[in-house]
């Protein structure tokens, strides 16, 4: 079976990873860079380690570096740094902290011998129907036909707009910045997520020392550091969370300008529709002109 996944993000990766295992030739295709960094940090709960090992990767997921769990107090503080609530350590889930980027070198290495076309923006143009071969199309006009086309490219999916399956999304209602320190930072010992009052701030210790922190804050969507007056979104962060207990705001200080990111957040705003339902056929196989 010839399948293209369309998207290297995570879901993309680990999808065409799982069908070259099983024996389909597969081959994906991202619009962005091989050398894109994705930023921050990634906190992995079990079902991800299941998941890999139920494609045969689980020695080579054990194998990568994650954070300090063992030796970490799990709690949730208030904004004056007191803990509300501590896990004891029989109940501290079994979380694997990450740099996003160990968790897309790692899935490359599972996907090795997979043809990965970087830089290759594409769009289904024929969904194939019940029984035919669904075709993509690159930005320059080559069109390929598949057995199987894997839209897995992301939240804004135009494959999902184009089959008419996409419900639209919806703002979260809140927005993120998140970092990763530029060096090793003192965490005290604690990882977790601490709430405020329409603020939420996270710290997620990683293998080599640095920590990944989250600082979450409900406000309209579109708002920026520019919009706000300020020069850099570190700036609006470092603000926002002025009056949060010190090692929250340490973190913050420790982090590169650069590396902070702010994101607006966004969900589906319902379940997508099913492509094909048991026994209903597509009306009609669509073509793009
Ligand atoms: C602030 C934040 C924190 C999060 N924290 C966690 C966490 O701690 N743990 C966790 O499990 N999850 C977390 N998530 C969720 C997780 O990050 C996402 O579920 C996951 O990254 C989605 O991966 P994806 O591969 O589906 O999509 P994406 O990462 O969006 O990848 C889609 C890919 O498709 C490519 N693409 C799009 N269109 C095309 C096209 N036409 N042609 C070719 N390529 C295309 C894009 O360039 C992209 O590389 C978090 C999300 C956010 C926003």
């Amino acid at each position: 079976m010839r399948v293209a996944v369309i998207g290297a993000g995570i879901a993309g990766l680990a999808t065409a990873a799982g069908l070259a295992k099983a024996g389909a030739g597969v081959e994906v295709f991202e619009r962005g860079p091989r050398d894109a960094v994705p930023g921050a940090g990634i906190s992995l709960f079990p079902n991800s380690r299941a998941a890999l090992g139920s494609m045969g990767f689980l020695e080579a997921y054990d194998q990568v570096p994650y954070g300090p769990c063992a030796g970490t107090r799990t709690v949730m503080r208030r904004p004056s740094g007191r803990v509300a609530f501590s896990l004891p350590p029989w109940a501290r889930p079994q979380v694997r902290m990450l740099h996003r980027n160990d968790l897309r070198e790692f899935l490359l290495k599972c996907c090795n011998g997979i043809p990965i076309h970087w830089d290759t923006a594409v769009t289904v143009t024929d969904d194939g129907g019940p029984s035919g071969s669904a075709g993509i199309t690159t930005a320059d006009g080559r069109v390929s036909s598949w057995d199987l086309v894997i839209a897995a490219d992301g939240l804004r999916s135009i494959t999902r707009d184009f089959l008419g399956l996409d419900p639209g999304l919806r703002y979260a209602g809140y927005a993120a910045w998140r970092g990763v320190t530029r060096g090793p930072a003192d965490t005290g010992g604690m990882a977790g997520e601490d709430w405020g009052n329409r603020q939420r701030f996270g710290t997620v210790p990683l293998a080599d020392g640095r920590v990944y922190w989250f600082a979450v804050t409900s406000v309209e969507a579109g708002r920026s550091a520019a919009s706000d007056g300020l020069a850099t979104e570190k700036e609006a962060a470092a603000r926002e969370f002025a009056g949060w207990y010190p090692a929250a705001r340490s973190l913050i200080a420790q982090t590169d300008e650069s590396e902070v990111l702010r994101h607006d957040l966004y969900d589906l705003a319902s379940h997508s529709r099913r492509f094909i339902a048991a026994g209903w056929r597509l009306p009609a196989t669509r073509r793009m002109p």
